[in-house]
């Protein structure tokens, strides 16, 4: 029976992300898809500058850059047209090194994660492969699958299995656990349009119609691409609303038949759920497997990738060393709070553009002078994992610094851990472990300053893993880390 490292089922974003972080540390991957192909039509649109951290970290975004567009915010506006609510994302480079958020059209991403994943040689993917069963043993994990197309049944071993598996996972329900639904289940129409010329008196940003008699959502995608939500009522036959007459009729306040082609038209429940277990033995989900939400602030992509950047140093680590059952499990712990803040702000701002709920979305709403309130992004940490709960500066956000000779931090160290630490710091274990003196890189002292902390354990996926605030506890910190260091 074959056997790889890593077996990942399904290949959307969540799969293609994960397959190419393990890829990328060397280790062989098996990727079980049940489609023939991608899906060819646009469902995310939107990502933030902490996937784009992780897109630059598998070295796409060279390529991927080209068909995305800064996104420049929200605007939320009542049924008298007036903005009642401002997210603006301000044209400039954010502590990830990138803009806070871009626009994107799906099957671009998925191609770029492809060709990517073409260069790796232990990376094998297999298309109409469907998986029907998955059975964990102590040291491996047994998957049947079959092609789809000639009905042939097959079974290989793996030494973990993670399930990028969409909504309707089967490795969630092989886990046998469940989806706690947390409130917010609504039918929504989805209209993608390419414009047949530019529109100028079409908004460039995102415009949330707050209103109890047509929620809606107008976004500016890349291109010529433009794309309308709107709320479905209950008693509404979704026959009569996926009809050329009511979309055009609903459209008429922005565009003329003549002005643009229908894409894709469709109609979508947006849910909000959390799967309450994430893992069993080495069997994983992660992704939309794992959780969902409306789509409203663009996030149920990001939460996915941010899943497997989390998980997939912890698998490299346990493939180059030992299965470390405790690193394993803080996997669900700290993404389950994490992405549990965006699922419920989400709902908030799902309330909101019903108009039945509160412009409270997130604790950081300000008034402008106008009156208009504006709101910011969350940036949640990390939930309770490695590292220390009395640490302050524990799962936050590492920002991306460039050395002073010019390549970027992360770039330099994507794989394992990093030491950073000021150069008062005395250094008698550091030729064991990736480190990096604060005056060699641009802007990390003041940042070390800042943080109130002498050094600094950044793990691979951008978050902090521990501060040091004293240079006599120096060895002890460093002795209290070094199963995670090497
Ligand atoms: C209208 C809409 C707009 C959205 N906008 C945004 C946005 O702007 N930003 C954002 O971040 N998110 C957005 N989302 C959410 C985003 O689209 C999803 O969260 C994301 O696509 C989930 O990716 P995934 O890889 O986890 O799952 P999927 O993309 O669902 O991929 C799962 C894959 O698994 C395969 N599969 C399933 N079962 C099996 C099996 N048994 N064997 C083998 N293969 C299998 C499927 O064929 C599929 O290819 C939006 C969603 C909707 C509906």
């Amino acid at each position: 029976m074959k056997e790889y490292d890593v077996t990942i089922i399904g290949l959307g974003p969540t799969g293609g992300t994960l397959a190419n972080l393990i890829a990328l540390q060397g280790f062989s991957v098996l990727i079980l898809e049940r489609e023939k192909s991608f899906y060819p039509l646009p469902r995310a649109v939107h990502f933030d500058d902490e996937i784009m951290r992780i897109f630059q970290t598998i070295g796409i975004t060279k390529d991927f850059l080209k068909h995305t567009i800064i996104n420049k915010g929200t605007k939320f506006v009542n049924s008298k047209g007036k903005v009642v609510l401002d997210w603006p994302r301000p044209r400039s480079l954010t502590e990830n090194g990138w803009y806070p958020s871009y626009r994107f059209n799906q099957p671009d991403l998925e191609k770029q994660l492809r060709k990517k994943l073409k260069k790796y040689k232990k990376v094998e993917i297999k298309q109409n492969s469907e998986v029907s069963k998955i059975k964990n043993f102590k040291d491996y994990v047994k998957i049947k699958f079959k092609n789809v197309i000639i009905n042939n049944p097959e079974e290989i071993k793996s030494k973990y299995v993670i399930g990028c598996d969409g909504a309707n996972s089967i490795t969630r329900s092989q886990i046998n656990t469940k989806m706690d639904n947390l409130g917010f289940t609504q039918k929504w129409a989805v209209v993608d349009l390419i414009l047949k010329k530019e529109k100028k008196n079409l908004p460039d940003r995102t415009i949330q119609y707050s209103n109890s008699k047509q929620p809606a959502t107008y976004c500016r995608n890349v291109g010529k691409r433009r794309r309308w939500e709107f709320a479905i009522k209950k008693n509404q036959s979704e026959k009569k609303i996926l009809s050329n007459f009511y979309i055009w009729n609903f459209l008429k306040p922005w565009l003329k038949k003549n002005e643009a082609l229908i894409e894709r038209k469709t109609i979508y429940t947006f849910k909000s759920a959390i799967s309450r277990k994430w893992k069993k033995g080495r069997i994983f989900i992660a992704g939309d497997a794992a959780h969902l939400m409306p789509p409203f602030m663009g996030q149920g992509m990001c939460a996915g990738i941010r899943d497997v950047s989390n998980l997939a140093w912890k698998i490299a680590k346990c493939l180059r060393s030992n299965h470390n059952e405790k690193l394993l499990k803080t996997y669900q712990s700290e993404r389950f709070s994490n992405v549990k803040e965006y699922v419920e702000t989400t709902m908030r701002m799902g309330e909101f553009v019903n108009a039945v709920g509160s412009y409270k979305i997130t604790d950081n709403i300000s008034s402008t002078n106008d009156g208009t309130k504006s709101m910011q992004s969350i940036k949640p940490k990390l939930g309770k994992g490695l590292g220390q709960k009395t640490d302050k500066n524990r799962g936050k956000i590492f920002p991306q610094f460039k050395t002073k000779n010019g390549y970027h931090l992360d770039e330099k160290f994507s794989k394992e851990p990093i030491l950073l630490y000021s150069s008062k710091v005395k250094k008698n274990m550091l030729n064991k472990i990736n480190s990096i003196k604060s005056n060699k890189v641009k802007g990390l002292s003041i940042y070390l300053k800042k943080s109130n902390s002498k050094a600094l354990i950044v793990r691979p996926d951008r978050f902090i893993l521990a501060s040091l605030q004293l240079n006599k506890n120096f060895d002890n910190f460093l002795k209290k880390n070094i199963n995670i260091l090497i």
